[in-house]
């Protein structure tokens, strides 16, 4: 492990009871334990638009089984023209739908003033991509109180990713589950915009006892590619995924955000149904590239 990781609370060689690569710290997120041995799909769309969009894609992630919905009130956007979220109101939306279906709500958390606010509604709060780096974002989030699921920078290293963790671990937040989303590639078309970056699986997992999910919607942009995407990240060892879902009750083209990466209720349905069979398996991966060869 390079020097810099394994100063961290979080790394794996710090925490005696978790010495064996194997064995990974349970996160439980309303009541839903992740990094056990049978992976957990949060599911749901990429923006609460509204409360009938929301309710219809989290009876769908219900339906198929699921748990934890997803869903972002305030939401990073390229462009500050584009459509930001409901913010507030989305929250209070995500607080309706999980009275009605029971879910948890996993929803991200952008600026560091409103920790405390989305805190109230999240039982999971996340830490998006474009934020990682967000070292006061990263201070807040960790006295939140509640788990706080970490997307990797699109470009981070292993490093920077698991450092960015620390920053929540120091203000003793243990409750972490990192989230791999993809790295930047150099598409022609928006769609392709990313891929799963499925070596970072193995070394995160070997280097911190923290489980590792999988976010195959961002990593490819394009619902067809999903379901594929899903079953590789579990088979490199993702103990977990998160996955965004097209509302049945919505057409494609009338989302305001990622129109088409969602996946239908069918082939959620269908990642679920393989998800709940699958044993994670050991962490993959030389522990020589767990030592951060890039630091
Ligand atoms: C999201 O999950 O809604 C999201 C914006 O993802 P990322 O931060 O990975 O781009
Ligand atoms: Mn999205």
């Amino acid at each position: 492990m390079s020097g810099v990781v394994s100063e961290l609370t979080i790394a794996r060689s710090n925490w005696l009871e978790y010495e064996d690569p194997a064995t990974t710290r349970e996160v439980v997120v309303a009541g839903v334990p992740i990094g056990g041995v049978h992976p957990v799909v949060i599911a749901g769309p990429c923006a609460v638009e509204s409360y009938e969009q929301t309710l219809s894609a989290a009876r769908a992630v219900a339906a198929a089984g699921g748990r934890l919905l997803r869903g972002g009130a305030f939401k990073p956007r390229t462009s500050p023209y584009s459509f930001q979220g409901l913010g507030s109101e989305g929250l209070e939306i995500l607080r309706a739908v999980s009275r009605e279906t029971g879910l948890g709500v996993v929803t991200e958390v952008q600026d560091p003033r409103l920790v405390e606010q989305v805190a109230e509604t999240a039982d999971m709060l996340q830490v998006g991509s474009r934020s990682m780096q967000n070292f006061p974002l990263l201070v807040e989030a960790g006295k939140a109180g509640r788990p706080v699921l970490l997307k990797r920078g699109f470009s981070a290293t292993l490093d920077e990713w698991l450092c960015a963790a620390e920053y929540m671990a120091r203000e003793g937040c243990l409750d972490i589950v990192l989230c791999e989303r993809g790295v930047r590639r150099s598409a022609y078309w928006n769609e392709a915009r990313s891929e799963l970056d499925l070596e970072v699986i193995g070394p995160a997992r070997r280097a911190t006892p923290l489980p590792v999910i999988g976010d195959p919607s961002h990593a490819t942009g394009d619902w067809r590619r999903v379901e594929a995407a899903s079953l590789e990240a579990l088979r490199a060892g993702a103990h977990g995924l998160l996955i965004e879902v097209l509302p049945p009750s919505m057409e494609r083209a009338d989302l305001r955000c990622d129109p088409l990466q969602g996946v239908s209720a069918d082939t959620l349905q269908r990642i679920m149904n393989f998800a709940r069979d699958y044993r994670v398996p050991e962490p993959q991966g030389d522990e020589a590239i767990a030592a951060g060869a890039d630091s």
